[in-house]
C-alpha cells in the first residue's frame, strides 16, 4: 500500500547508520595523541554513524580543543583530573561506563595497545558484554576480522551485544587526518571512582631512532647476532644508515642481546612497515605474527632453509658478521 523504496537495502543501511555511535578512547603522552587511539578512530569512520572521542587527565582541555579538529570526530568530551594521568584501568573503567552509559553509545573502540587492552575489557566485564579484540578489519556494524593463532587463521566475530566494546589493531588502519574536522568539546561524566592501584614509576626507554611501531622501516636482529657487543655494534648502525627504528627477536632480547621494548612479534610489537630488515632471525612463527605485514620483508640469514626466506621479499643468503657491515657502508656512501 505505500510505494517501496526503490533500494530497500541502501535505505536500511542509511537508517542503521544513524543509528550507531561510537565513542573513541583518545590516549595521549604529553598532548599529542597516539597512532593507535587514531586509527580506532578510522576504525570508527568505516563502520559508519557519529562518532565521539573521550580524552581524561589533567590540563586535557587544550588536547581536547586540538583533538577537535580530528577528521571525523562530531564530539569531544574530556575530563579533567589528574587521577587519569597514568592512565590506571581502575578508574578509569568506571569512569568510562559512566560515559558509556550517558551517551547510549553502540560502541566503544581504542587502540590494541598497552593501555587499550588492559583498560576495555574491565569495561566489558562492568558492562556485562564480551570484549571482541585486536580487529583488523569492520565488516559491518556487529561483525569483526581478527587474526588468530598468531596470525594463523583469520576468525569473523559476530557479537550481538550492546554496546560492543572493541580494541583495534593500529596497524591495520591509517591514522586519519589530525586536521579537517570541527567536533564540539564539552566535559564528560567523572564519577571520581576510588583507585586501589597505586602509580609509582615508570622507565621508559628513550631513544632518537623513529619509534619501532609506527616507523616506516624497521631493521631487527636475532640470535644470530651471538651477543649484545655484536648487536650493538652491527643493527643500529644499519638502521641509523636506513633511517630506520631498532627490533628485535624475542630470543635476542631473552638472551639479553635487546631491550625488551624492542620486540617484534606475538607477545612484542606489532609493526607493519614499507621495509622490515632482519638479521640472524630464523622466522619462527611467533616472530613472522608480528612483522609479516611489512610492505616489503628482507633477510640476512646463512642458512638457506631458515623458514624466513619463505616470507621474504628479498633474501640474502651469508653471513650476517660480514654482510650486514657492507650493507651499511655502502648505504652510508649513497
Ligand atoms: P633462532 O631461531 O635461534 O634463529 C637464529 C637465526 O640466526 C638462525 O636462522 C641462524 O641460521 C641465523 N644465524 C646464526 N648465525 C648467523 C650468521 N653468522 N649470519 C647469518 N645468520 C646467522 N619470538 C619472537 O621473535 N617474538 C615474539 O613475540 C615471540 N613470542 C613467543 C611466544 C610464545 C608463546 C612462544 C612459545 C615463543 C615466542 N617467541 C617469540 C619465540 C620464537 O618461537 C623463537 O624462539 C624466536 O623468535 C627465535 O628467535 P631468533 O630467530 O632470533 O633465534
Amino acid at each position: 500500500h505505500t510505494q517501496a523504496s526503490p533500494l530497500p537495502h541502501l535505505s536500511r543501511k542509511a537508517t542503521l547508520q544513524r543509528l550507531l555511535s561510537t565513542l573513541a578512547i583518545l590516549e595521549q603522552r604529553e598532548g599529542k595523541l597516539n597512532h593507535s587511539s587514531l586509527a580506532a578512530v578510522t576504525a570508527a569512520q568505516r563502520m559508519g554513524g557519529t562518532i565521539h572521542g573521550l580524552l581524561a587527565g589533567s590540563n586535557v582541555k587544550p588536547v581536547a580543543d586540538e583533538a577537535a579538529k580530528v577528521d571525523g570526530l562530531e564530539k569531544i568530551l574530556y575530563v579533567e583530573n589528574s587521577d587519569y594521568d597514568k592512565g590506571l584501568p581502575e578508574n578509569w573503567a568506571p569512569m568510562l561506563v559512566e560515559n558509556v552509559k550517558k551517551g547510549g553509545y553502540t560502541h566503544v573502540f581504542a587502540g590494541h595497545s598497552a593501555f587499550g587492552k588492559n583498560l576495555l575489557p574491565r569495561v566489558a566485564a562492568l558492562m556485562d558484554v564480551q570484549q571482541v579484540s585486536d580487529i583488523t578489519r569492520i565488516d559491518s556494524e556487529d561483525t569483526f576480522t581478527r587474526p588468530i593463532y598468531a596470525g594463523n587463521a583469520v576468525l569473523t566475530v559476530q557479537s550481538s551485544d550492546t554496546p560492543k566494546i572493541v580494541t583495534v589493531r593500529g596497524t591495520a588502519f591509517p591514522s586519519g587526518a589530525a586536521e579537517g574536522g570541527s567536533a564540539s568539546v564539552e566535559e564528560g561524566v567523572d564519577p571520581k571512582a576510588p583507585c586501589p592501584t597505586e602509580w609509582v614509576s615508570e622507565n621508559l626507554a628513550k631513544s632518537d631512532r623513529p619509534e619501532l611501531g609506527t616507523a616506516t622501516r624497521v631493521v631487527s636482529g636475532g640470535r644470530g647476532l651471538k651477543s649484545k657487543e655484536e648487536f650493538d655494534r652491527l643493527i643500529p648502525a644499519l638502521a641509523d644508515a636506513l633511517g630506520a627504528a631498532v627490533g628485535a627477536s624475542r630470543a635476542a632480547v631473552d638472551s639479553g642481546f635487546a631491550d625488551n621494548s624492542l620486540q617484534v612479534g606475538q607477545t612484542g610489537k606489532n609493526v607493519a612497515p614499507q621495509l622490515y630488515l632482519c638479521a640472524g632471525i630464523s622466522g619462527a612463527i611467533q616472530h613472522l605474527a608480528g612483522m609479516k605485514d611489512s610492505k616489503v620483508i628482507a633477510c640476512i640469514n646463512k642458512d638457506a632453509d631458515a623458514p624466513i626466506f619463505q616470507v621474504a621479499d628479498v633474501g640474502l643468503v651469508g653471513d650476517l658478521f660480514e654482510t650486514v657491515p657492507e650493507l651499511t657502508e655502502k648505504l652510508g656512501s649513497q
